[in-house]
């Protein structure tokens, strides 16, 4: 095992996730991209690797735990450890149909929790072991203001409007399980944040975001890399979040 730090993203074969790989990469790090299509993981793995980065894909469906325990078993043989896990792997279903919360199919709902909450679950549970080896371990939790209880119920919020129950409601769980973990971990040192990365440019933000991908990894790859992170924070580029 080298000195340099292990990061595992979760849904890295493309968009935001793909970006943090690279920056993190650049940074220094061995990067794992994980996701969910073995065939698409590889070439993104080879990408990074073809722009000089020490990059590797292993294939890991969040909705499935015995695949992030695999995951975990092919981070531990390799490295042991784990310094940085990004849990970006996302979806969000209501986008392309704007269905309202009287019109949402449960089966919607419980896929969207499936990969937004439990599946991050899931993936702390199995990469928990591997992350206490490191000197300085941290999790992200790639959130969202729509996820955010504050700006949701706040008529002046721009995001106001943006009434999506799955997706939204998957996000605030998915901030619940940060502030639990930061908790439970505080004293072991184990940083662990939700972020939001604006609205980016990708095939779940759509065209019409303003940001681009450079842009929606920076808040990740600035906790990834910063000296003494905070714990149980809900941050974006401008700084905290209202929960
Ligand atoms: P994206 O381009 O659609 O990428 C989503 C990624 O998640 C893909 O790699 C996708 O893999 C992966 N994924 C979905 N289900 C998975 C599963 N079961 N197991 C493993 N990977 C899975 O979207 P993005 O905009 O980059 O989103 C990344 C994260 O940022 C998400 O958590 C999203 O909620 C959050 N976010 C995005 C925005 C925005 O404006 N874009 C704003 C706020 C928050 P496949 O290619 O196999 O589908």
């Amino acid at each position: 095992m080298d000195g340099k730090k292990v990061a595992l993203v979760t849904g890295a074969n493309k968009g935001i996730g793909f970006e943090i790989s690279r920056q993190l990469g650049k940074h220094g790090f061995t990067v794992v991209l994980a996701a969910r299509d073995e065939k698409k993981v590889a070439a993104a793995a080879a990408r990074l690797r073809g722009e000089g980065l020490d990059a590797h894909g292993v294939v890991l469906d969040v909705t499935n735990p015995s695949s992030a325990e695999a995951a975990a078993r092919w981070v531990d043989k390799r490295y042991g450890r784990l310094d940085v896990l990004v849990n970006n792997a996302g979806v969000g279903f209501e986008f392309a149909t704007g269905t309202k919360p009287s019109q949402l199919k449960m089966e919607t709902l419980k896929a969207t929790y499936d990969t937004n909450f439990f599946g991050v679950f899931a993936v702390i549970q199995h990469m928990l072991p591997l992350l206490r080896k490191s000197a300085s371990p941290r999790i992200i939790n790639q959130s969202s203001t729509l996820g955010s209880l504050g700006t949701s119920s706040d008529p002046q919020s721009p995001t106001y409007g943006v009434n999506l129950l799955a997706y939204n409601s998957s996000k605030t769980a998915l901030n619940g399980l940060t502030l639990a973990f930061a908790k439970e971990l505080a004293a072991e040192k184990v940083s662990v944040n939700s972020v939001c990365p604006g609205w980016v440019k990708t095939d779940l933000g759509s065209d019409a975001a303003p940001r681009t991908v450079e842009q929606g990894a920076a808040i990740a790859v600035k906790l990834a890399t910063m000296d003494d992170p905070p714990t149980g924070k809900y941050l974006d580029d401008r700084g905290e979040i209202r929960w």
